[in-house]
């Protein structure tokens, strides 16, 4: 029995479980992966946008020599900060289902500090079962499982991946980067500089008008030189062993490709709020809740981080998210 279990070790799972343990409260959080498992997935060598002051969790400083930290400060930062507050982080033990329970004491056990409200099922990688009593359940399970598929046959072929990693496979590869977003512009520009053949497809007239300000001249001279092809206004109909087919304003055409990136964003994972039937908002995607307390109409049911955000997944980060796990706690509290 604890007081609350947080389901996702991403930062927002995390600061959560701070939250819980400042004001006194037991916390386990499980992860099905590692902690800040989706930021372990990042780029190898990527360099967040966000300042890492507005990354911080649980009062903790993330200090860096540099003006951005890099993936690997974060995820020694992110350690340490588990560390000091000594969060219990159930790490390759994925949450299969939640349950609403009344967990009554057994003769002779003390009264739990707070009544159980949910039973948390779990399974380790080695397929061990656990269930878990908790009063409240913070789902944050952000969005790195759930990609934004493009729906076209050959997606599944092993040369397409939906995250990127680093450059050096690519070198004299023919290579397609589909998005038009920062990952896809951020993963054309490594590819370009170690030596790929690099072309963006992208359904936009333009790249996004979210691309980095530092990033942007970069890739606007590359693909004005012709270093990089860009294919606007252009769709993927279907990925073939070595060639992409696009559809766009020249009608349809193939372009070589051993390797191809769908860089295509993410959406939330909602699958345990399905479950016990947490409305979601036809339009938006948005798990019902309230963005004061972050409950949701479940009682003791509550989001934390990218979950909270919908289709529009980019709505909620880390710098934007970190702070749901005070409200949760305050309310918890109430
Ligand atoms: C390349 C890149 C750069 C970015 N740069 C920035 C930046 O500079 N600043 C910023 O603020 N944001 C940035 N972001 C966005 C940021 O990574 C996300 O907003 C953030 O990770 C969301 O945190 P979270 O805790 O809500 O979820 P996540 O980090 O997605 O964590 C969710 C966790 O839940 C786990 N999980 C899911 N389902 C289950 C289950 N059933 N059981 C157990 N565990 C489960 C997952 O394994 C995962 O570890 C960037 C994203 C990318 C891809």
């Amino acid at each position: 029995m604890v007081d609350v279990v947080v389901v996702g070790a991403g930062p927002c799972g995390l600061a959560a479980a701070i939250a819980a343990r400042r004001a006194g409260m037991s916390a386990v959080v499980f992860d099905r992966g590692c902690i800040v498992n989706g930021l372990s997935s990042y780029p190898t060598y990527m360099t967040f946008f966000s300042t890492a002051e507005r990354l911080s969790i649980g009062g903790v400083p993330f200090i860096v020599a540099t003006e951005k930290p890099t993936r690997r400060d974060a995820l020694a930062y992110y350690r340490g900060v588990a560390d000091l507050y000594d969060i219990d982080v159930r790490q390759f033990e994925t949450v299969e289902a939640l349950r609403a329970v009344r967990v009554d004491p057994k003769p002779g056990q003390a009264e739990p500090k707070r009544g159980a409200r949910w039973l948390v099922r779990s399974q380790t990688r080695g397929g061990g079962v656990h269930e878990t009593a908790a009063h409240a359940v913070v789902i944050a399970t952000g969005y790195f499982g759930r990609p934004n598929r493009l729906g076209v046959p050959g997606e599944s072929l092993p040369h397409v991946r939906h995250g990127y990693v680093e450059g050096h496979s690519a070198w004299r590869e023919p290579v397609v980067v589909v998005g038009g977003a920062n990952s896809a512009v951020d993963a054309a520009l490594d590819m370009y500089r170690a030596g790929a053949k690099v072309t963006i497809v992208h359904n936009g007239e333009a790249l996004g008008a979210n691309v980095k300000p530092w990033v942007r001249p970069d890739i606007e001279a590359r693909i004005r030189e012709g270093a990089i092809a860009a294919r606007f206004q252009t769709r993927v109909v279907a990925i073939e062993t070595d060639t992409v087919v696009v559809e766009g304003p020249e009608g349809t055409s193939r372009i070589p490709a051993t390797q191809v990136y769908t860089m295509t964003g993410f959406l939330p994972e909602i699958g345990l709020l399905e479950q016990i039937g947490v409305p979601i908002e036809g339009e938006t995607g948005i798990p019902r809740h309230d963005p004061l307390t972050m409950a949701t109409p479940a009682a003791g049911i509550y989001l934390a981080g990218v979950i909270a955000s919908g289709n529009e997944a980019n709505r909620i980060f880390i710098e934007n998210g970190r702070d749901h796990g005070d409200a949760i706690v305050a309310h918890v509290l109430r």
